[in-house]
């Protein structure tokens, strides 16, 4: 069906940047259909045509789906002049596979964001119709978190802008005040900016920590610090579809 540069094809599956992949060519490294390939420009199909390096045979895949601990001061685009990125966590293994963040968390947000550069499914979380949960923890301050909250935001709170929110459900883990924060869950179905944040501003209180631990059916690897991330499982991968 489709072609594309043989170069690009081997930069997608490992085999280093452009210029090192002209090299492998010119050197007489690299098989087309057991033919030595002259040309790192050539076009190949990677369904059909056998690629091979160093005699080996190169498997082509052209998604990528990686689950990111994202550490603040990160900002969740993939170029900014004056922050660093989310992409700039991302080792140069991927960097031609053209990854961007699934949807957005706030500079100073933690915790789980997926990296693709598979545009259909991006599509499929994001959209507003699809209702996927996304679950943060977050420690705010302000007074107790109490089960008066918990109603308000399963009946839905006006925002600053006048939107009102959908049902969201909140988990009290430890309810705070006199002076202590408190420590909460809380789920949403929609992702409007600053979201979390404005749904405590309806309620007087404010949020001083925040992470995302899930999203849809993918839950942030506990194992994974801040600024790690790995690509996701098959299983992972299935559920998330
Ligand atoms: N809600 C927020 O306020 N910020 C985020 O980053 C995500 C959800």
């Amino acid at each position: 069906k489709q072609t594309m540069r043989l170069d690009k094809l081997l930069a997608h599956s490992g085999y280093g940047t452009r210029s090192e992949i002209k090299l492998l060519v010119k050197r007489g490294g690299v098989q087309v259909n057991g033919k030595k390939a002259k040309d790192s420009g050539q076009q190949v199909n990677p369904e059909q045509d056998e690629v091979l390096v160093d005699g080996e045979k190169v498997v082509y895949r052209e998604f990528v789906y990686l689950m990111l601990h994202k550490p603040p001061g990160y900002v969740s685009a993939t170029e900014d002049t004056r922050d660093p990125t989310v992409l700039d966590l991302i080792g140069g293994e991927y960097s031609h596979f053209d990854l961007f963040p699934v949807g957005r968390l706030d500079k100073d947000t933690e915790g789980l964001l997926l990296l693709t550069n598979d545009g259909k499914l991006a599509h499929e979380l994001l959209s507003p119709k699809k209702h996927v949960p996304k679950t943060y923890f977050a420690r705010v301050s302000g007074g107790p978190v109490g089960a008066e909250d918990a109603e308000a935001f399963r009946e839905g709170v006006r925002l600053d802008d006048g939107y009102v929110t959908l049902p969201a459900q909140l988990n009290i883990l430890e309810p705070g005040g006199a002076g202590t924060e408190a420590r909460i869950e809380l789920t949403i179905m929609e992702g409007k900016f600053h979201q979390v944040k404005r749904m405590f501003e309806a309620v007087d209180k404010k949020v001083v920590y925040l992470k995302r631990i899930s999203m849809g059916s993918l839950s942030l690897d506990h194992t994974l610090a801040l600024g790690a991330y790995r690509e996701l499982t098959e299983e992972e991968l299935t559920g998330l579809r």
